[in-house]
């Protein structure tokens, strides 16, 4: 007979460093006391939807002409809907300001888009609603600029013919 195989760590619900291997193959927590033994398993489970990893597409491994369009749905009063007006707003505040383009004639778009683009991000950085992905940023040989359309389909293309 072999031991019951430790796994290292503490238990999410107990914080014992009591969790096994079970028969099973799932992480259980050994301890008698434990009030949730499985909070392991079910944290290790909740992986695949919660984790960005899983859920990102594939690093660019050249530079390809069109990269697709990725469907992210910003209709009113969701996540993105809500972070895209929050960006908006720094945008805006960037552009009525000193150093904006209101105050500032003769910008061009470049510098306009720039500007609010720049403002929007940091502060959205600031608050810490978006993280730097460091190792997909690096992990690529380029960034791809040119996009499939300029924006994605609202509904599916049928047939053209
Ligand atoms: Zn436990």
């Amino acid at each position: 007979m072999t031991a019951i195989p430790t796994v290292q760590g503490h238990c999410p619900a107990c914080h014992r460093t009591t969790l096994i291997l079970g028969a099973d193959g799932y992480v259980t927590c050994a301890h008698l006391d434990c009030p949730n033994p499985t909070a392991a398993s079910d944290l290790l489970a909740q992986q695949p939807d919660s984790a960005t990893p899983s859920s990102k597409p594939p690093i660019p491994s050249g530079l390809p002409f069109d990269w697709p369009r990725i469907p992210i749905d910003d209709t009113d009063g969701t996540d993105a809907w809500q972070i895209i007006r929050i960006a908006t707003r720094a945008g805006d505040q960037w552009a009525l300001g000193e150093h904006g383009s209101y105050r500032q004639p003769g910008m061009s778009l470049s510098e306009i888009t720039g500007g609010v683009i720049r403002e929007a991000l940091l502060h959205l950085l600031e608050l810490g609603l978006i993280d730097i992905d460091g190792e997909r940023m690096h992990g690529a040989s380029g960034w791809p600029v040119r996009r499939e359309q300029f924006l994605p389909a609202a509904t599916p293309e049928g047939p053209t013919s």
